[in-house]
């Protein structure tokens, strides 16, 4: 009787492994691939950094998150309903999801509307992607491409439409923990809180948002400049008229 069971046991398995190997996709023969090299668009990462500066260490931004991974079919549905719903949302990307730090909960979603977004099969994406989030109630904020942002600005929207929290008071040293990045800048100067309402340009060279800074050498000893914040990966730097 066991012997049976145990016959029984390995033809299962083996029947599941055939399945398992049947379903491998083939291989990639013929066919071959290009880096695409950069992940986002001069637009998207230059975003990326406001996103970053705007919210506060509670916050991780993510970006180019598939829909379908933020969202799944309500149950209920009939299921040729749930496979339009899956293959709708399965090809859809969204710009940038902020979560909490703490458990990577789902704050909201923020979209940043290029030209692109002007054109009609965008706008009809657009749509169905704030349908479909509504629908799961997520927040989204939507923001206008612009070659630079006044980062208070970008918070105070955010805030308004994700409804954060004020930011309770952390012991200074937790904040400033460096990073192999900053303590590494920290030789050059520390970044200084941009003035709310002026707007934070964008690197010319990379694209990145760019920060405040001041000299604290040299001939310009004590001016303010703006620097790239992908330093020291670049090192462009903006003078600031009279200061
Ligand atoms: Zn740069």
């Amino acid at each position: 009787m066991n012997l049976l069971i145990i016959i029984v046991l390995i033809l299962v398995i083996a029947v599941v492994l055939a399945g398992l190997k049947a379903k491998q996709p083939s291989k990639a023969e013929g066919l071959s691939f290009e880096s695409r090299d950069i992940l986002f668009t001069p637009a998207e990462r230059s975003f990326l950094g406001v996103l970053e500066q705007a919210l506060d260490s509670r916050y991780r931004v993510f970006g180019k998150v598939r829909l379908g991974d933020l969202v799944k079919p309500a149950k209920g549905l009939s299921k040729s309903k749930r496979t339009t719903a899956l293959n709708r949302i399965n090809q859809k990307h969204l710009d940038f999801v902020i979560c909490s730090v703490a458990d990577l909960s789902v704050i909201g979603v923020v979209e940043l509307d290029d030209q692109s977004h002007a054109r009609e099969d965008r706008a009809g994406r657009d749509e169905f992607v704030d349908q479909a989030l509504a629908s799961a109630k997520i927040l989204v904020a939507r923001f206008s491409a612009k070659k630079g942002y006044a980062i208070q600005e970008v918070r105070a929207r955010l805030v308004e439409v994700f409804k954060l929290a004020a930011e309770s008071p952390v012991p200074t040293a937790a904040k400033t923990e460096p990073s192999p990045v900053q303590s590494e800048t920290k030789a050059v100067a520390a970044p200084i809180s941009a003035k709310p309402e002026e707007a934070v340009p964008v690197c010319p060279k990379c694209a990145a948002a760019m920060v405040k800074r001041q000299a604290k050498t040299g001939p310009h000893a004590g001016k303010l400049f703006w620097a790239c914040s992908s330093y020291p990966k670049c090192r462009q730097v903006v003078a600031i008229e009279g200061n």
